[in-house]
């Protein structure tokens, strides 16, 4: 079995209260689960995602898969460096292959990782059993451990449900931002029967529910807890911002001192105002959004046209 010691964990994160005008004069309280402060290196709900696959990977090296911005191969290639671990991140576009490595490449590569790139129709085919061979032989990982792209799987959803289970009697609402929505699928069968989780992707395509009750099934066997999305605050997309929504981000800094993620958090955070000023939480709500990460300086990553 691996040792997990270097990646001993701030748990349960820190659960604050934060007081905000925009919430307050809707008779609705605003606290913050601050997963980011889970560890350094390894934030959030990655850190949850990922230690239960590493124990299941039981010193084996890791392979996964990613976009050029993605916080999953980042954390993975932290969570390598740390266990000296070998791990081998296979990258969506074969083109960039022939560039400099963009920062959150970089700090893969610093971190240890072998970067792989593969060419999109590849990429996207890389769920199936053929694919994934040939992909891995290419990569030189065939013996290694697979964590699939955004690090969903039935591990990574069951490490999740603690956050739901640090949550109890805590709040009425708890509100996460989605990607893969593994961390949703976890938190809502973490919290208490009275308790609701809301949802708000980042990514357009509405094709979200399915996926979260599938990984439901795959952890748990059914759906579980009480849970729903909100699509209407993805942007237009992965990485895909506007100038309020970056005003809103760092008012929010401002306002509260608490370092506002750009892909995930802040469109969490924008969601939860509007929704508050349409009512959509009764008076004497306790409402808390999960605070899955913290900004990783000097990446731009351009929109996914994807
Ligand atoms: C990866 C990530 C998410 C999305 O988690 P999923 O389990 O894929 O839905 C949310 N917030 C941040 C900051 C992330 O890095």
């Amino acid at each position: 079995m691996t040792s997990t010691d270097d990646l001993r964990p701030r748990l349960p994160s820190p659960l604050r209260e934060a007081a905000d005008d925009r919430f307050a004069r809707h008779g609705v309280r605003l606290l913050l689960k601050r997963d980011d402060l889970i560890h350094p290196e390894l934030i959030g709900n990655k850190w949850r995602k990922l230690v239960p696959n590493i124990e299941a990977a039981a010193g084996r090296g890791l392979v996964t898969f990613g976009g050029a911005y993605s916080n999953h191969l980042r954390a993975t290639a932290a969570a390598g460096r740390l266990l000296g671990l070998p791990t081998v991140g296979v990258v969506r576009g074969q083109e960039l292959a022939d560039r400099p490595l963009n920062p959150s490449l970089a700090r893969c590569a610093a971190d240890g990782m072998r970067l792989h790139f593969v060419d999109r129709a590849t990429y996207r085919r890389k769920a199936e059993p053929e694919t994934l061979r040939a992909v891995l032989r290419a990569a030189g990982a065939e013996n290694a451990y697979v964590v699939p792209e955004g690090g969903s799987n039935a591990e990574a959803v069951r490490g999740c449900r603690a956050l739901g289970a640090e949550l109890r009697g805590r709040a009425d609402v708890v509100a996460v931002a989605c990607g893969t929505g593994g961390t949703l699928a976890g938190l809502a069968a973490g919290l208490a029967p009275e308790q609701r989780a809301l949802g708000i992707p980042v990514l357009k395509g509405g094709f979200l529910t399915a996926e979260v009750e599938a990984l439901q099934e795959r952890a748990f066997g059914a759906r579980r807890g009480a849970w729903s999305l909100d699509d209407r605050f993805h942007f237009g997309g992965y990485a895909r911002t506007t100038p309020e929504l970056d005003a809103f981000a760092e008012d929010f800094e401002h306002r509260h001192g608490v370092p506002v993620e750009r892909l995930y958090v802040a469109k969490l955070l924008y969601g939860l105002v509007a929704l508050a000023d349409e009512g959509a939480f009764p008076r004497g709500t306790t409402l808390a959004a999960v605070v899955t990460g913290r900004p990783f300086p000097q990446v731009q990553p351009p929109p996914d046209r994807s």
